[in-house]
């Protein structure tokens, strides 16, 4: 079994039930077991500014899935709630969910770079994590713990807990 940690993000058409939606995806999902998810959290858009604040999460869980396959099912999940890949980069969208880390592996393929570019600046990332596992270690054996440290939380806010609304 693979462990595997990944980023749940969204900032269009209700992006707390856009992230309830996808958990309940990765849930029902037959090569995805044993699932944690974070708290949701509140955080400011990277990039260009003028898009609503965001809602993230992370979540970790067991698979026998391989990188690449996991990625298709992940991408899959984001285009079941409406994703539109567009131009421009960091703009909005109703789900992005990226792989943060698989096991203990560093991957630098054409589709695929784990841990994930942006783990270590991103206090989405960090902190919901953290809240998974305060030990959590990256590959190269740095302390997730360390990095938070140093990392500040620009108005990152845990959201209160809400059910799952059927629209
Ligand atoms: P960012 O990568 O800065 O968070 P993004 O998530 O909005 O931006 P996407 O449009 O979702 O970017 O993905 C662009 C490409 O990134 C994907 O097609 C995928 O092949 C590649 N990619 C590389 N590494 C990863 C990873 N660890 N998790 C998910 N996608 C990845
Ligand atoms: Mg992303
Ligand atoms: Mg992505």
């Amino acid at each position: 079994m693979n462990t595997v940690y990944i980023g749940l993000g969204a900032n269009l058409y209700e992006p707390q039930a856009q992230l309830n939606k996808a958990v309940e995806a990765l849930l029902n999902h037959p090569d995805i077991k044993d699932m944690t998810v974070s708290s949701f959290y509140a955080s400011k858009p990277m990039g260009p500014q003028d898009q609503p604040d965001y809602v993230n999460a992370v979540a970790k869980f067991s698979t026998m899935l391989e990188p690449e396959p996991l990625l298709d099912q992940l991408q899959l999940i984001e285009q079941q709630q409406g994703r539109v890949r567009k131009e421009e980069r960091w703009g909005p969208r109703t789900l992005d969910l990226d792989i943060l880390l698989f096991n203990e592996a560093i991957i630098d393929s054409p589709r695929l770079t784990i841990p994930h570019y942006g783990l270590c600046d991103r206090e989405f990332v960090v902190f919901p994590m953290l809240e998974i596992d305060s030990k959590l270690c990256l590959p190269n054996g740095t302390a997730l713990s360390d990095i938070a440290a140093n990392l500040p939380r620009n108005g990152l806010t845990t959201l209160p807990v809400t059910q799952n609304k059927e629209t």
